[in-house]
């Protein structure tokens, strides 16, 4: 059943990076110091804004998670500041999980051990690939020493709980060095590995150099077989896939991003950073001058607002649940019986094998898990 008291999260949006990778096609800006000024008086607008609404009706934060971007261009000292804002401004769990997402080349020893006491307990960092001529293909400035010594130094630091992100599918990647990419990975102990399949978006320089035909797409059956790799190695290893794209140590599972897959709130704050509360979705505005004129004026920055009604957000919980290995509880589809449309898409993708039913429970099978975008759009 869909829970009536949820978890919630805060989500801050950072939206700079130092360079942009190649098959980034996010909304962000080149790091300058007078840029992450201006952002930080932004932010802390913001989160006063919120503070005065009580927007989580007293619920404390379960995960404040820092994304972006590269959240790590910003000073170890700001970001301390900005989450000793957010625990000023919000009660937050005494055991909540406090992620940050970091780019091996942006932080020191000395800054990870500030961000500790400052209370972050979790780091993720985005590291692609253990090769370097895969990394320059894509624009990425990281090597393997590079990434050795951040997750070294973030574990001395004190941070126990580290993800890596890994990509696979890259511009001259195979099999083998995908394979010698999960074996340095693990050599580096995280308690949580993310695999993302790479996907050529609009708007990217991977784009172009595919349209002047010196890239070309990413084979989907080397894709397939890259992804059963990782769950073998990965499950070898004793982590877990717990959702389509990541694997845990047991335990580890990521408690702000589970939020996203069960149902659960969050609050994003900071430019395009998106929101789901009180049955609203609603998101920020992405231009960054939009956002400071916005919060100069004492306005929430938000553009594009809208009420779930019961059947929306059933349908939100069924297509966001099956993201997760263990799929979703089949009584979920009981609040669907006034208007079966759920049920009977679920009964077609049972028939075709595409979803299996187990233990009172829905779930992709392994053929589904290859097409989960196009099954999500037929059941939304
Ligand atoms: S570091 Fe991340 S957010 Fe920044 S450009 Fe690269 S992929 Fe995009």
């Amino acid at each position: 059943m869909i829970p009536t008291v949820r978890e919630v999260g805060l989500y801050i949006h950072v939206p700079f990076c130092r360079s942009r990778c190649h098959f980034c096609a996010f909304t962000l800006q080149i790091y300058r110091d007078d840029r992450a000024a201006a952002y930080l008086a932004s932010l802390q607008r913001e989160i006063a804004l919120y503070a005065e609404q009580n927007p989580f009706g007293g619920r404390p934060l379960t995960s404040v998670y820092f994304g972006g971007g590269t959240p790590t261009t910003l000073r170890p000292d700001r970001l301390a500041d900005i989450f000793a804002h957010i625990r000023n401004a919000f009660p937050v769990r005494r055991d909540a999980e406090i992620t940050l997402e970091a780019h091996p080349e942006t932080v020191t020893a000395e800054g990870l051990g500030l961000l500790v006491r400052a209370g972050f307990n979790r780091i993720s960092f985005g590291i692609q690939s253990m090769d370097e001529h895969e990394l320059i293909r894509v624009g990425r400035r990281s090597s393997l020493g590079t990434a050795r010594r951040a997750v070294e130094a973030a574990r001395l630091a004190g941070f126990t709980n580290i993800n890596l992100d890994l990509m696979y599918g890259l511009p001259g990647q195979t099999v083998e060095s995908w394979l010698a990419t999960l074996l340095e990975t693990l050599s580096l102990l995280p308690t949580h590995i993310s695999c993302y399949a790479l996907t050529i978006e609009e708007g990217t320089s991977l784009n172009v150099a595919r349209h002047r035909g010196e890239v070309v797409e990413p084979d989907e059956e080397r894709q397939n077989r890259m992804e059963d790799a990782a769950q073998e190695v990965l499950a070898g290893a004793g982590y877990v896939r717990y959702e389509l794209s990541n694997y845990a140590r047991p335990g580890f599972a990521c408690r702000h991003n589970l939020l996203y897959w069960t149902d659960g709130e969050y609050l994003g704050l900071g430019p395009s950073a998106q929101s789901y509360l009180n049955d609203y979705r609603f998101g920020n505005v992405e231009n960054l001058n939009t956002y400071h004129r916005l919060l100069e004026a004492g306005r929430i920055p938000v553009e594009a607002i809208e009420r779930l009604s019961p059947r929306q957000r059933l349908r939100e919980a069924i297509v966001f649940g099956l993201r997760l290995i263990e799929g979703i509880d089949q009584d979920l589809l009981k609040q669907d019986a006034d208007h079966p449309s759920v049920t009977e898409a679920v009964g077609r993708l049972l028939e075709e094998a595409l979803l299996e039913s187990r233990a009172g429970r829905i779930r992709l099978t392994e053929r589904g898990r290859r097409v989960a975008d196009s099954i999500a759009v037929e059941l939304i």
